[in-house]
């Protein structure tokens, strides 16, 4: 059976191209199905019939051309790199992570499997790392999670912390992990770090006493609220930072709450016992986003799959949106409040648009027939950017949606998304206890 992948290979070299482009986005299985029979019949012991074989797989091929995703990317098109058109700015280094680490805050109804499987960590890596610590089942909101991946998106380490005292850490040790905890002995202490804006933000924070991960943290808790490049000079800021000093040294940090005067307007973002930002009130600061870039729900063409493995080269080549059979000329939807920063014709991706939505997300979409936005526009959630269609590398009529969180592409269907909801009940009451503790602290 030696031979299968070749002969594979083979009769798709002497396919035409079309022929080529659909079966490369056959499985494996489908494939080895697919050649079954004549490997069954022809029993032969001369090389000779390897020719019928490729004449049979012709055969099937066209035979099942109707069950194959239509509507999609050719398989062997690696996506254009996700960074290639999207515009930087110095706010961008602040609030992205290393390249390969991942992190997340636990939020309602989150599991250790709902969380790492939106980001595509394989199953049997989830199930290993429960296995290993069963206290892993019952993840508590707030906490913290982050982990590494290697260039395979294999994950390499699980970072959890249970509490601001302790950290467990999961590394991989051959098929399972081995777990470590480490227990904290710093003392926790509130302090208060205020600035005007002088040049940039960051340089004025700097000189605050901010570290590079403060100023992270500040941007994304004001992300929804406020454009960091429109602060002006004399702008002011104040921050409550939470710190965990050790030998009069600060080992890690949280944000408590930030308070931003900009052009007369104040702004406040604090932080609530679910590790989420909320302004004075308890109310969400993010509007919520839609799940879906159209109108109504169509069909799934291409699902997500950062590891989609190409049959027949063996190598992976991500997936990393979703597809869905969309007609020619339906409207394609922004699926949050957010700027245009690619609105641009041509190219792999054909007519395509990419949006960012608050400083942490990014959403995409391809093969467009029409752009209707241009770059540096500030568009609506549930506003038309664009006509669906079938430009660039694509197989027939779809549209190739992305959604991107802090530079990792998630899946769309299943990605967590900012929500409006804010706090009620008894989360309401404790937070607003907090709000009273922490507003005066944060006066300027
Ligand atoms: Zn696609």
């Amino acid at each position: 059976m030696q031979l299968l992948p070749r002969s594979i290979a083979l009769a798709l070299n002497s396919l035409p191209r079309p022929h080529r482009i659909m079966l490369g986005s056959l499985t494996a299985l489908t494939l080895a199905m697919a050649i079954s029979k004549p490997f069954v019949y022809h029993n032969d012991d001369d090389g000779y019939h390897q020719k019928p074989i490729a004449k049979q797989i012709l055969l099937d091929a066209q035979q099942v051309r109707s069950l194959l995703p239509e509507a999609s990317e050719p398989l062997d098109d690696s996506d254009s790199p996700p960074a290639a058109d999207i515009p930087k700015d110095e706010l961008d280094d602040k609030t992205e992570n290393e390249k390969g680490v991942h992190e997340y805050v636990v939020s309602t109804g989150d599991t250790l499997s709902s969380i790492l499987n939106q980001y595509g960590i394989d199953m049997s890596d989830i199930s290993a790392l429960a296995t290993s610590n069963s206290d892993l089942r019952n993840l508590k909101i707030g906490q913290q999670l982050s982990w590494t991946v290697n260039d395979d998106g294999d994950l390499q380490r699980l970072t959890w912390e249970k509490s601001r005292r302790e950290t467990v850490t999961f590394d991989r040790s051959g098929n399972g992990f081995k777990a470590s905890t480490e227990m904290l002995k710093g003392e926790w202490q509130d302090q208060v770090l205020k600035g005007t804006v002088g040049g940039s933000f960051v340089g004025s924070a700097k000189e605050a006493g901010l570290s590079n991960a403060e100023i992270g943290a500040v941007v994304k808790a004001l992300q929804w609220q406020m454009d960091f490049k429109k602060l002006r000079k004399g702008d002011q800021f104040s921050v409550l930072m939470s710190r965990e000093m050790l030998d009069g040294k600060s080992q890690q940090s949280e944000l408590a709450g930030v308070h931003m005067r900009s052009g007369g307007k104040d702004y406040y973002a604090i932080r609530a016992e679910d590790g989420k930002f909320y302004d004075r009130s308890g109310s969400g600061l993010a509007r919520g986003f839609l799940r879906f870039p159209t109108l109504r729900q169509y069909r799934v063409s291409s699902n997500f799959n950062p590891r989609r493995l190409n049959p027949v080269t063996g190598r992976i080549a991500p997936h990393r949106g979703v597809d869905f059979a969309v007609p020619i000329g339906t409207p394609v939807l922004a699926v949050g409040d957010g700027e245009v920063i690619v609105a641009k014709n041509g190219g792999a991706a054909g007519n395509y648009v990419a949006l960012r939505q608050g400083r942490q997300y990014m959403t995409r979409y391809m093969h467009l027939s029409r752009v209707l936005v241009k770059p540096g526009q500030k568009v609506k959630r549930g506003q038309r950017i664009g006509l669906s269609g079938n430009t660039g590398r694509s197989t027939g009529p779809h549209l190739h949606f992305e959604v991107w969180i802090n530079n990792v592409a998630v899946n769309p269907l299943t990605a967590k998304l900012p929500r409006s909801e804010g706090l009620s009940g008894k989360d309401l009451k404790d937070y607003l206890s907090t709000v009273r503790e922490v507003m005066p602290q944060l006066k300027l």
